[in-house]
């Protein structure tokens, strides 16, 4: 009788060994992470710890795809690259560091990066990709592929001090992003991704998390994240994990789909528009007020409206009585349900996304805009606790 040919040699079986010891992984396991092939969307802050995890683990093949060179300022949590790099392809950088972690795992690089061109034929070599963008059109592009080309997607995101985590269409019929996020954001409403403040260290836990994410699939153990939304906030240390639903409305992967083809879509949007600063401050209507004052104004009956500019899954989980939710997204078509006399107060979960729509307000004539500091979430902790925090 013939042996069947070993997939794993004493080498890897020996190096291997920790996880071979969990009884979920197994050299089962590790002979299906041999066997397969990620690809990671972005050599930054997100896709340094992700697939320096998955060449650890003995991914079988890596793609790395992305189109930038090294700079200064990506070396406080680019921990793919190192001061040597500077100036050099971020994918070369990144394919030594990967092929010095671990010999057995094939690099491949793709630095053109992902673009609406390649993307359905690179992601169909593939069997997951991890999105490590940090720009909205690569999410919705990859989101879109993905769906498409059949791949399950590991999405990440990080804004200031909190990461987002989720599997989008996964097998099985999970959500996909723009279930979540129908709308692109309009230009002006988010800070250019080149000039938001990251937190170096959460880019480590969320992109790490995708690792896991994307292992747990593979060598197929655990409960994924595919129909969850996980929220991290390292400010308060807090985790959430939310029920995110498909859309059956959603135009990629809805009853209807109107998105059949990548090369039809546009995918230019938003991050290639810098913020505009806000206007002046009108006396009467200051530019933010803290969750106190905003009360008071309230009780005082003298506000047009209340504003919720936060997404309809988190209104779900609370929300300030007699507010009207707009999502951020939705603001620009909806300007004229939007009243311009007395004052408008506007929150969302933390007062970033109310920052910048307070902005993008004042910026179209609304001059009674007024964020509420520290938004919801502030409002739970100091004017009423029956909220949910998340
Ligand atoms: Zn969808």
């Amino acid at each position: 009788m013939e042996e069947s040919p070993q997939i794993l040699n004493s080498e890897e079986l020996a190096r291997y060994s920790r996880h071979i010891l969990l009884e979920e992984i197994g050299v089962s396991g590790q002979e299906l992470l041999k066997q397969s092939q990620a690809l990671v969307i972005g050599a930054g802050g997100l896709g340094s710890p992700a697939a320096m995890y998955l060449a650890a683990a003995g991914v079988g093949r890596i793609g790395i795809a992305d189109f930038d060179k090294v700079e200064l300022h990506n070396l406080q949590r680019q921990l793919l690259h190192g001061t040597g790099d500077v100036d050099r392809e971020k994918t070369h950088s990144a394919k030594e560091r990967l092929q010095d972690i671990n010999p057995h795992t094939e690099i491949e690089i793709h630095d053109a990066g992902i673009t609406p061109e390649n993307a359905m034929n690179l992601f169909s070599k593939y069997d997951v990709i991890v999105d490590g963008s940090d720009n909205f059109s690569t999410r919705y592009l990859n989101n879109d592929a993905s769906f498409l080309a059949g791949k399950p997607l590991i999405y990440g995101s990080i804004f200031k001090f909190e990461g987002q985590v989720s599997v989008f269409n996964n097998a099985g019929g999970s959500p996909c992003y723009r279930c979540l996020f129908p709308d692109p954001p309009p230009p002006g409403t988010v800070p250019n991704c080149g000039e938001a403040g990251v937190l170096g260290a959460l880019c480590g836990i969320v992109g790490s998390m995708q690792a896991l994410e994307a292992i747990k699939l593979i060598a197929d153990f655990g409960e994924s994240l595919a129909g969850s939304l996980l929220v991290v906030d390292t400010l308060s240390m807090r985790t959430r994990k939310l029920s995110i639903k498909k859309d059956p409305q959603c135009p990629l992967c809805g009853e209807s789909p109107t998105i059949n083809d990548i090369s039809e879509e546009s995918y230019e949007f938003s991050c290639e528009t810098e913020p505009k600063t806000a206007t002046k401050t009108v006396d009467s209507f200051p530019l933010e007020i803290d969750v106190s004052e905003a009360k008071r104004t309230l009780d005082k009956g003298s506000v047009a409206a209340l504003l919720d500019v936060r997404e309809p899954y988190e209104c779900a989980i609370g929300s300030i009585e007699g507010s009207t939710n707009i999502p951020m997204n939705a603001i620009p078509q909806n300007l004229e349900s939007i009243s311009k006399e007395g004052a408008l107060l506007i929150y969302c979960h933390h007062g970033g996304r109310s920052m910048q729509v307070t902005h993008f307000l004042r910026q179209n004539g609304f001059e009674n805009a007024v964020n509420i500091a520290g938004g919801i979430d502030a409002w739970s902790a100091e004017i009423d606790s029956s909220i949910q925090r998340y």
